[in-house]
């Protein structure tokens, strides 16, 4: 037997140290992704989700939040997606339910956040969602127009209107600091990230955005690279002044860097944050690779995981995903960091802001 990683190897595969199936990991896993369905009441052009009406089941659920909660660290996460997680809320509460009932026993913190795109927000589901203290993502790519060009319903109606009406409810239960948009920018809408995220920030009122370029098997070309740079450093200018007035603005990956290098986090592993768990029990490190390809599977939460693969779905060929965007992202919100927290050290404003930064990670 050959030790890597903290795993053991068996024929082949690496599993949990202990006995064979669902032992826990002797690596920190502190976030799980969990894509509790593939079910979706939009049709968005960028997708890549098959709407297949497949749901998480309990079995899946409990082995998963082991995985979670019986791997080292005291501080847990989980993150709900799909699909739409919210179509079945009873899915959700029963997974709320489970996993703090494991945190308890366990006496380690919890935290559970979910992306929804909001179309379908009950009344019963706010109330659930604010009283578990959930921190909430909703999806919107800005404007109207660049927002309807893509986001759209089965029927291939816009959704700007009703997601937008759904988010101010929101707003209205839920403390701003639990309200994160999910501004998805599509290659093509480069040109426009600069008005799109005024809009979020200035029009709707959010105060955390995650600017999220879009993950297809587009590669970015040098032009869209160089625009989406530029147009983060104007962003990065306008939260900038908006700390001189007191006045705070935040970015979630920016939010992601001022903590690791608070934290003194480097070359961390994919483990902690990247596992995601589908409703078969498969997990892989990154969403968009399931259903690229089976091959990027690394485990299943009824079996094991084999480390090895978790290596290398990060040099994959821009083709096939590219992941070079987001690298450029996390460069500059690592230089940003970098520069808020010298600048944190003389200035209360920037002090302030980086510690309310770190409290504010969506995922
Ligand atoms: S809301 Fe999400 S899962 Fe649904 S179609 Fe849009 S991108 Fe896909």
């Amino acid at each position: 037997m050959a030790k890597s990683r903290g795993l053991i190897k068996n024929k082949g595969h690496f599993m949990p140290n202990g006995s064979y199936k669902n032992a826990p990991l002797t690596e920190e896993v502190e976030q799980i992704w969990f894509s509790l369905t593939d079910d979706c009441n939009m049709r968005c052009r960028y997708c890549f989700v098959p709407k297949d009406k497949n749901y998480m089941c309990t079995g899946v659920i409990e082995k998963a939040l082991d995985l979670l909660f019986l791997s080292p660290g005291d501080n847990k996460k989980a993150i709900l997606f799909g699909g739409e997680p919210l179509l079945d809320l009873k899915l959700v509460c029963s997974l709320t339910k489970l996993a703090r009932k494991k945190a308890d026993l366990l006496k380690k913190s919890f935290q559970l956040g979910v992306g929804t795109n909001c179309l379908y927000l009950t009344r019963k589901a706010t109330n659930f969602l604010k009283k578990e203290d959930f921190q909430i993502s909703v999806t919107l790519d800005g404007n109207r127009k660049t927002h309807d060009k893509y986001r759209i319903t089965k029927e291939g109606e816009p959704t700007y209107d009703t997601v937008t009406k759904n988010l101010a409810k929101l707003q209205k239960e839920v403390p701003a600091s639990r309200i994160c948009c999910l501004l998805g920018v599509y290659h093509e809408e480069v040109e426009n990230l600069v008005d799109n995220f005024l809009h979020v920030c200035e029009k709707i009122g959010v105060e955390s955005i995650n600017i999220e370029p879009i993950q297809t098997n587009h590669p970015w070309t040098k032009t869209e690279i160089s625009r989406f740079k530029f147009n983060l450093l104007k962003i990065f200018n306008y939260i900038l002044d908006k700390i001189e007035k007191n006045n705070f603005v935040f970015i979630n990956s920016l939010n992601r860097a001022l903590e690791n290098k608070m934290k003194n986090r480097v070359n961390q592993s994919v483990f902690r944050k990247n596992l995601v768990v589908f409703p078969d029990g498969k997990i892989t490190i990154n969403p968009f690779l399931y259903y690229l390809d089976k091959k990027y599977i690394i485990g299943d939460v009824l079996g094991s995981i084999d480390p090895a693969k978790a290596e290398t779905p990060f040099n994959l060929r821009k083709d096939i995903v590219d992941f070079n965007i987001i690298r450029v992202r996390d460069h500059f919100c690592n230089k940003m960091a970098e520069y808020l927290i010298n600048k944190s050290k003389t200035d209360p404003k920037f002090s302030r802001y980086v510690g309310e930064a770190t409290s504010r990670i969506f995922e």
